[in-house]
């Protein structure tokens, strides 16, 4: 379910991080304030590699799951990239004279090791032993104490580093530094100063520290502040030997990176490979700005104005990273990646069908009245953050879900606009209710007076029962609704019913429902002569749209419809919308048994062949949402456009079907267990029916553990 949800604060980072190291490296205000500039590239430029290294600790550690192959895949990686690297600064290190320094075999290896063969390169052996650190320790010792070494780790890169004048006084720890300084120029290594930050990245990964985004800021922004006044005293006393370690540089990338991590949305992978190029590329394209600036006469202009001369090198930087990262995006799509979401079953998403859906209902609608998307239960299986936030980048600000867990989850996606909670909160939760500014429905007078009592300021939506008898005010309970709208700490944003059979066209349904409409127009009513200010009405879901397009509402919550579906097959309605449906559930043969007649298959051998056949096995079962009332031929699935009944009772993980008349099936073919497949197409209505149920309940326990892949 994670698919989409990808880190998109991150991935921007990558790039102001990448602008910071080059700043570094070439200074941009030393024309103008060399304080400043010290601010820039000593202290705040300092943010930068540390933040590399955490993006690293956060993918390959967490408390919940260490993959050694992410980590061998990491190394292998970057020693790729270093060795690149090594060999494309070659010439450049002829052209310094790097090949001339005395004891030059010693040398080249403590560089290879540790230094790096071109000043910036150290990062890539330093990721390396930090990574490999940082997994050892946690291994063994668990996060947390695994910080606590790293940590120490840090402290000793320290005094090595930025407070080198106090242990410099210590004749012991001279010399314990002296022969740190043989082996390493700077304690700023994968040793003293990588494994603090890949063991910080895992732990923000683990969760094991829960912070709100308001808290993030705050605390960036109070230990970045204190970071300033650290480096500049470290300065102004004059005892750095270098000034890559400071430490408020642990707690300004905690909270920086944690922030960071609520911006989600799409992969930028491009900025991903981008900002890797800048890196490792910059210190070349400062050579070559410098050269073509001496060769066309232009150092007045591009050298000699420090903010001009970064922004060139930048600039070029920045383009020749993004072409060489689309290239190389276009080289490695050739040849057809292997779809990890598509190894077993998964769902597939069609969003032009969803845009089309979210189109048709809003020209369906009174044209003052708006779409307010029902995305409870995981956007009824479809997967809450696929549905929600595509759906509210089309425009759609109103939001209803079932529980706060799905409210505050979609804050957590990005979601701006209104969330209204249609069921139960405990009003314990009231704070939350307020933090995230989710709108609770009131389901009675007293639930009303125990919210209000909580002393957070919530909105909230009265529900009033019309005659479903479920949750809401009773109808004719004027008084106390009248009353709630007094409660100093509710905001009443909205008022609504629920239809209970709106679905229906049969006489006794229709006056049913007009009776339940009357009622609640007559309380509105009420409420008015009363003096209640009236908020936002709403009455009808999708069939109260569907049988009852006249009324006049603020709102229609539209839930199954907005899936391109009906409840049942064959729904009559009085109006009818071309709807499409957005969810195809599919699957591929991992196995074909030949059985021989009177042989029999699965459990309590519910199936018995009554001719050789061919079964296939699907990797998808009941738990992945596929009723176990659809076994043994009550349900099919669709394989090279034929349809294919199940065989046997369908298991948890895994169902079997007979594919004896589908010419050719082979291991690997795709099975669609809903949607379309060539001719045929097998509905989510259709399948619901038969397993006895109704379209909402199936897609509303599909893909708890089915991956999402989204179409456009
Ligand atoms: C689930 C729900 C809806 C959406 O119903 P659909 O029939 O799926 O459109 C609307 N209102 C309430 C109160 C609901 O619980």
């Amino acid at each position: 379910m994670n698919n989409g949800k990808a880190y998109t604060g991150i991935d921007v980072f990558r790039i102001a991080a990448a602008l910071l190291i080059i700043a570094i490296h070439t200074s941009p205000l030393s024309s103008y304030s060399e304080t400043g500039d010290f601010i820039l590239t000593r202290i705040t430029g300092r943010i930068a590699v540390p933040f590399f290294f955490m993006v690293s600790g956060f993918f390959l550690i967490s408390g919940y799951s260490r993959n050694y192959g992410k980590l061998k895949a990491f190394i292998k990686n970057t020693a790729l990239i270093y060795g690149i690297a090594i060999a494309g600064y070659i010439p450049l290190n002829i052209y310094n004279g790097y090949f001339a320094m005395d004891n030059l075999l010693p040398n080249i290896i403590k560089d290879i090791v540790f230094d790096g063969t071109m000043y910036h390169l150290w990062y890539l052996p330093a990721a390396i032993t930090g990574a490999a650190a940082a997994w050892l320790l946690t291994e063994r010792l668990g996060l947390r104490k695994a910080f606590v070494i790293a940590a120490l780790l840090y402290a000793i890169g320290l005094f090595g580093d930025s407070y080198y004048g106090i242990a410099e006084k210590l004749p012991v720890a001279e010399k314990i530094y002296a022969c740190i300084f043989e082996i390493s120029d700077y304690t700023r290594n994968g040793i003293f100063f990588a494994p603090v930050f890949f063991v910080l990245g895992g732990i923000i990964a683990g969760k094991a520290i829960r912070i709100s985004l308001k808290g993030c800021i705050i605390g960036f922004a109070a230990s970045f502040s204190l970071m300033l006044i650290e480096g500049m005293a470290l300065h102004g006393i004059g005892i750095q030997r270098h000034d890559s370690m400071y430490i408020m540089l642990l707690p300004c990338l905690y909270f920086l990176f944690s922030a960071l991590t609520f911006w989600r949305g799409p992969r930028l992978l491009l900025l991903k490979t981008s900002a890797m190029i800048i890196y490792i590329i910059h210190p070349m394209v400062i050579v070559v700005v410098r050269l073509l600036a001496k060769i066309l006469g232009l150092q007045v202009l591009l050298i000699e104005n420090s903010i001009i001369h970064y922004l060139a090198v930048s600039a070029v930087t920045i383009s020749v990273s993004m072409l060489a990262s689309l290239l190389y995006r276009k080289v490695k799509k050739k040849k057809p990646a292997f779809h990890k979401s598509m190894d077993r079953a998964w769902l597939e998403l069609d969003m032009n069908n969803l845009k089309h859906n979210v189109e048709a209902l809003s020209k369906a609608m009174p044209h003052d009245c708006e779409l307010m998307a029902v995305v409870k239960a995981g956007a009824y299986g479809h997967g809450l953050f696929e549905v929600s936030s595509y759906v509210n980048r089309l425009g759609v600000k109103v939001f209803a879900v079932a529980t706060i867990e799905e409210g505050i989850e979609l804050r957590r996606f990005g979601i701006v606009g209104e969330i209204l909670i249609l069921g139960y909160t405990d009003p314990e939760r009231a704070k939350e209710l307020c933090k995230y500014n989710l709108t609770q429905t009131l389901i009675d007078f007293n639930y009303a007076v125990c919210l209000n009592s909580q002393g957070f300021n919530v909105k909230a939506h009265i529900k009033i029962d019309t005659g479903m008898h479920r949750l809401g005010f009773d109808v004719y309970e004027t008084a106390h609704i009248l009353e709630v709208f007094s409660l100093d700490k509710l905001k009443i944003y909205g008022i609504y019913t629920h239809l209970c059979s709106s679905d229906s066209l049969s006489e006794d349904a229709a006056d049913f429902t007009r009776r339940q409409i009357e009622k609640f127009y007559e309380l509105l009513e009420l409420l008015k002569n009363n003096g209640a200010e009236l908020p936002k009405i709403h009455i009808q879901s999708t069939y109260g749209l569907l049988n009852y397009p006249e009324l006049k509402c603020n709102y229609i919550r539209a839930g199954v419809s907005l899936y391109g579906v009906l409840s049942t097959p064959n729904s009559e309605t009085r109006l009818q919308l071309d709807l499409r449906p957005v969810l195809s559930l599919k699957s591929k043969i991992i196995l074909i048994r030949k059985i021989k007649s009177g042989e029999s298959m699965g459990y309590g051998r519910a199936f018995t062949a009554n001719r050789d056949s061919l079964l296939a096995i699907l990797p998808v079962g009941y738990a992945d949402g596929f009723p176990r009332n659809l076994s043994c031929g009550n349900g099919e699935v669709i394989i090279r456009g034929c349809r294919a009944p199940t065989a046997g009772r369908i298991c948890m993980d895994q169902l079997a079907v007979d594919i004896t008349d589908i010419p050719g099936a082979a291991v690997g073919d795709i099975a669609t267990l809903i949607g379309k497949d060539g001719q045929e197409e097998l509905s989510a209505p259709e399948a619901a029916d038969n397993s006895a149920t109704i379209t909402n309940e199936l897609l509303s326990r599909m893909g708890a553990r089915l991956k999402i892949v989204e179409r456009q």
